[in-house]
């Protein structure tokens, strides 16, 4: 994001009087770290808030700012942060040990409560991230298939590894085949050419490209729900055209659920009714801590056995891997989060995205609001949002304002406009936060209408961050 026209709006001036000592951690921090942190989309303009502490869904910064959290620490922390139960598990884990050379009961707790909860988990690793889940998972589809490449959807995020950072954003040209534009550089020379990249929304064009590639695919990699791209959630007939042509083909179908799997009790996989082969979890599944998991069909997933004559096909190590602190509290995390808890933050999620765009119509500002369940996404276009396409051609500028904005309104969402809502916001809260969207937008109203504010703003920008 640069730093123009942003830098003197009213917002940027506001946010920069309220967060003196973030701004001076983060000169002090960019003498260490590159961009002063260790997490890319953390950056914002003019410079990102230092956080200091938080309890339940209220959040404080270094400067004393007292902020109402609508990121779970994206999308992470599915009970806010400080859970006593979580924090009394972890207490408990602490004093008999964080990691051994063997395996623990917490491990087979928590994998006995996954494989419950998600029925197409006949098998799971756990590992310390999400990245490594995907990494591995399409490991094990390329062994059991004996094929190279994979397919993975334009604006699919799935971590950090060379076969994955290609396309996690929108390209121009033929929306119907997608070029496989490496999103970063010094990736591997060969990853883009492992890769087939699929429209998110266009079903015909979609299954073309599986129909053209099908004998090389080993997987179809797929977020349910796109979360980096804006919170999209994929249309149902696309993710089971997907599902048929993979059964169909025997390529693997691996939902990456890291994002989307808070959104039943079974993840999304149980939303939509499908099955996948193998599916990915991360953030919620480990309540706060490290924790990746992979897992799925038994048969794909015995390629990790080590106890045969010839030990496994894939070897699996990782000092850290199912690290019982992580463990215990995933386990409790998800011991409390419901059925009638989902279904509780389903309520406030619809009433957050209707209301958002409801406020931001008031104020004659064009606005979609994505999302499923707890998960939203606010984008500032007048046009339908189903893909990182549809996304990319909403005001980034304005947006940006928006975040800005209800930071100083005392709201927390991620800088991408996207958040997520923890069991520990109550309707109040959202009373609060739509109060806060309205303030902001109206006074973009003053200044002469969204229209008058995106003369000011520059086209908005087509790469997402
Ligand atoms: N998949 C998805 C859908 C994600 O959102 C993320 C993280 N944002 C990952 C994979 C990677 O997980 P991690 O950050 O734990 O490596």
């Amino acid at each position: 994001m640069d730093d123009e026209p942003v830098a003197g709006a009213p917002e940027d001036r506001a946010f920069r009087d309220l967060t003196p000592m973030s701004e001076r951690l983060f000169a002090e921090a960019r003498g260490y770290l590159p961009g002063g942190d260790s997490r890319s989309p953390l950056f914002h303009q003019p410079y990102p808030v230092a956080l200091a502490s938080g309890l339940g869904a209220r959040l404080t910064d270094v400067d004393g700012n007292a902020l109402l959290d609508l990121t779970g620490n994206h999308t992470t922390l599915v009970h806010g942060y400080g859970h006593p139960a979580v924090l009394d598990a972890v207490r408990a884990q602490l004093s008999v040990g964080t990691c051994f050379p063997g395996t623990t009961r917490p491990q087979v707790h928590l994998a006995r409560l996954l494989c419950e909860r998600i029925p197409s988990m006949e098998r799971l690793r756990f590992t310390n991230s999400g990245t490594e889940a995907t990494m591995l998972a399409v490991r094990a589809a390329r062994a059991h298939t004996g094929r190279p490449r994979i397919a993975k959807v334009e604006g699919g995020y799935h971590g950090t590894w060379d076969d994955v950072m290609i396309a996690t954003g929108p390209a121009t040209g033929d929306p119907a085949h997608p070029p496989a534009v490496p999103a970063s550089a010094g990736l591997a020379p060969g990853a883009r050419d492992n890769v087939v990249v699929l429209p998110f929304d266009d079903v015909e064009a979609a299954a073309r490209l599986l129909e053209e590639h099908r004998d090389e695919l080993a997987a179809v990699l797929v977020e349910p729900v796109q979360g980096s791209a804006g919170m999209i959630p994929a249309n149902p007939v696309y993710l089971r055209m997907l599902r048929e042509m993979t059964s169909r083909h025997g390529i693997l179908l691996i939902f990456d659920e890291v994002v989307s799997f808070r959104v039943a009790v079974g993840g999304s996989q149980e939303h939509f009714g499908i099955h996948p082969d193998l599916t990915c979890l991360g953030k919620a599944v480990g309540g706060g801590f490290p924790l990746g998991v992979f897992g799925g069909r038994s048969d794909a997933m015995a390629a990790f056995d080590p106890s045969g004559s010839a030990g496994p096909r894939i070897p699996h190590p990782g000092s850290l891997n199912a690290n019982p602190v992580s463990l215990v509290a995933g386990a409790v995390t998800l011991e409390l989060f419901t059925a009638r808890e989902i279904e509780r933050l389903d309520r406030l999620g619809t009433r957050l995205r209707d209301g958002i765009g409801e406020v931001l119509a008031r104020v004659g500002v064009p606005a979609r609001v994505t999302g499923l369940g707890s998960l939203f996404g606010i984008h500032l276009t007048g046009h339908p949002v189903r893909s990182c396409r549809d996304a990319a051609r909403g005001d980034t500028e304005l947006r940006h304002r928006l975040f800005l904005g209800l930071f100083t309104e005392g709201v927390l969402i991620d800088p991408r406009g996207v958040g997520s809502l923890s069991t520990a916001v109550g309707e109040s809260d959202l009373d609060a936060a739509l109060a806060a969207v309205g303030r902001v937008a109206s006074r973009w109203t003053g200044e002469g209408g969204p229209s008058a504010t995106k003369t000011a703003a520059t086209a908005s920008r087509t790469a997402a961050p």
